[in-house]
């Protein structure tokens, strides 16, 4: 008889667990089967308002997606964002709140450097997707579909730096799952999939059968892995650049010896979070 698996499949696979998987699995473990906390930092949680704020402005009238419609859905939505227990848990002094909104706002404003949402054709926002692809029960939550000339595309809005040329590709590859996953439930397959990092560059790509293959391909791969690491139990640590904005860096001996190596050698920037968990 065999011993029973160590630890059960998840029921579906995200974009971000998949990502979280793939750069390190034993974060992958502590999140998703220890379900150690994993709250948000100061950089998710700007993503967070400015991802509400598109969302709300995108589901107006046309007419009325406007900078001033946008800084008025941004006072509404701040005194939410600000009630939430991770936001008070940064615990920002006034200055730093102060920058804080500063930062969103740029991102909100962000938008207009790379189209005008008063000529969207805004299909839907914040579309939830469930879907079996390359047999990964996969689901994911779509900022925004439009349709264009050629028919649908999948719009994701980014608050961070945009990638590396040599990144881009797998930038796309979660708006390629997206596209995937729409066309595995409703039979249409979207024409385009872009990345906006908002207030800097538009990533875009048209949607093929090649670069489909390639995503999905990579997503059953990433699953097939984690499948062996369930029933092993084994979750390889990667320490990495990475390991400086792990919440879990104190109870992972690799990852804080990563972290004091980098200190070390002046490779770890100063606001990542690892430093003030680990005290150095
Ligand atoms: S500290 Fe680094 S190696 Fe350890 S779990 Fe986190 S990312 Fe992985």
């Amino acid at each position: 008889m065999t011993d029973p698996p160590l630890a059960s499949l998840p029921k579906t696979f995200s974009p971000s667990a998949a990502s979280t998987y793939d750069k390190c699995p034993r974060r992958w473990r502590y999140r998703y089967i220890e379900k150690l906390p994993d709250p948000p930092g100061e950089a998710a949680l700007i993503g967070t308002f400015a991802h509400r704020v598109l969302e709300l402005l995108c589901r107006e009238d046309p007419s009325l997606r406007t900078v001033e419609q946008a800084r008025d859905l941004a006072r509404e939505v701040w005194s939410s964002v600000s009630a939430q227990k991770d936001y008070r848990a940064l615990n920002l002094q006034p200055k730093a709140e102060h920058i804080f909104r500063w930062k969103s706002w740029t991102a909100i404003e962000g938008l207009w450097d790379l189209e005008d949402p008063a000529e969207v054709k805004v299909r839907s926002t914040e579309q939830h997707l469930s879907a079996e692809i390359a047999g990964v029960p996969f689901r994911g939550i779509v900022d925004r579909m439009d349709n264009v000339d050629a028919g649908l595309a999948i719009t994701d809005y980014k608050s961070g730096k945009p990638p590396r040329p040599d990144r881009r590709h797998e930038a796309l590859s979660q708006v390629l799952l997206y596209a995937a996953a729409v066309e595995a439930d409703s039979g249409e397959r979207p024409v385009q999939v872009r990345l906006l990092y908002l207030g800097q560059e538009a990533i875009e790509e048209n949607v093929t059968n090649d670069n489909l293959d390639e995503a999905t391909g990579g997503l059953a791969l990433s699953w097939t892995n984690l499948g062996k690491d369930c029933s092993t139990g084994q979750f390889e640590v990667r320490p990495g650049p990475l390991c400086g904005w792990c919440p879990y860096v104190d109870i992972c001996e690799q990852g804080g010896l990563e972290v004091v190596r980098r200190v070390d050698a002046g490779r770890m920037r100063k606001d990542a979070p690892a430093r003030e968990i680990l005290g150095i």
